[in-house]
């Protein structure tokens, strides 16, 4: 079904389903597991509904992470198959009811080793164990995300290959245009769609103004469809990836990112630079709320459920088309309404704003 709905059109991804939910209290800072999919299933229910009612066409199971090697530092290595089934469920109900896709979701296995031919089979089966605990008859296609080997990426893609389901293969670029594993960005991505990736991209770290340069070198190097999730965290030429911006002296990852977190109008110019570059799959990565997804599916084009509450500024006591006739308070009207360079109160000798 998803290289069908490609073919005819751009498809929404969701957002960042991790951060957003540690923001509201579901998942743990720092080791950043979803054990929420059993221990409170209802908020990431909510979750994937305002992602589908704010127009995502794909809801990503929420099993990033929940494999062996991270499970562990959390002590639930024993809840592996519960919190993997779970979340497909709770991701196939949503998806039902609002019409889009299931994805299952694979990540790095932080096992894989390039060095070390062991870690190879290690990270193979904790790729089959989760793909073994997602129900595949609920499962359209299998996304692997985050992924910084090549070597890694390739193994991922044999696993979802057993399935027979589609592949999307994203990796992520902090600094550097090249795998960990030494390999060039396009080398690397001709290499997945050789050997079968359906879509192939870039997740995370990035911020779209860093990623989308990337992402069209992507574009020209393949022919298969493209995806790209960036941040919602404003980077910058300096430090171009999210987890190395600096707050008031001191890293912000991942507990002070508020202030870097984009406009919905910056991510919904995103969607829409992306399709002009050719990008097929357009998604957020952590710090994308559904505001932003709904800001991205409005600037596509679409309406969607919660388009229904999209905003009417003209409606604005103060700021909207007829708000002067209700705020009595000249300074007011003056300060939310207009420039000071066009608001001939603010620029009264007398009443100049205090400059700041
Ligand atoms: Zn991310």
């Amino acid at each position: 079904m998803i290289l069908e709905w490609l073919k005819k059109n751009v498809v929404l991804g969701d957002g960042g389903a991790i951060f957003e939910l540690e923001r509201r209290g579901y998942v743990s800072a720092g080791p950043f597991t979803p054990e929420v999919s059993v221990e409170n299933p209802e908020a990431l229910l909510q979750l994937q509904t305002d992602f589908a009612r704010a127009g995502a066409q794909v809801i990503q199971a929420l099993t990033y992470y929940a494999h062996e090697e991270k499970l562990k530092d959390i002590g639930k290595e024993g809840q592996l198959s519960a919190i993997n089934t779970a979340a497909v469920r709770i991701a196939a109900e949503v998806a039902g009811k609002y019409g889009c896709l299931v994805a299952g979701n694979l990540a790095n296995t932080w096992v894989y080793d390039p060095a070390d031919p062991e870690s190879h089979d290690r990270t193979r089966r904790q790729f089959d164990q989760q793909i073994q605990y997602q129900d595949c008859a609920d499962i359209d296609f299998f996304i692997a995300e985050t992924i910084e080997y090549l070597g890694e990426a390739k193994i991922a893609l044999e696993a979802i290959q057993a399935t027979g389901k589609p592949a999307m293969i994203t990796l992520g670029f902090k600094s550097q245009d090249r795998t960990l594993d030494g390999v060039g960005l396009e080398e690397a991505y001709k290499e997945l769609e050789d050997l079968g990736a359906d879509i192939v991209g870039i997740n995370c770290f990035r911020d779209p103004q860093r990623m989308l340069p990337l992402a069209a070198r992507v574009r020209k190097a393949v022919s298969c469809f493209v995806a790209t999730q960036p941040v919602a965290y404003r980077c910058s030429e300096k430090r171009p990836y999210f987890q190395i911006q600096q707050f008031q002296g001191r890293k912000a990852f991942p507990l002070e990112m508020d202030p870097f977190v984009l406009t919905r109008l910056e991510m919904a110019d995103y969607a829409v630079n992306a399709k002009k570059l050719g990008i097929n799959y357009i998604g957020g990565c952590c710090g994308t709320a559904s505001h932003h997804i709904r800001a991205m599916a409005e600037a596509l084009g679409r309406t969607v459920a919660n388009s229904q509450y999209s905003p009417r500024l003209g409606l604005h006591t103060i700021i909207g088309d007829s708000g002067h006739k209700k705020e009595r308070d000249a300074r007011i009207l003056c300060e939310q309404k207009y420039e000071p360079a066009v608001c001939h109160f603010l620029l009264t000798e007398d009443k100049k704003p205090e400059t700041e």
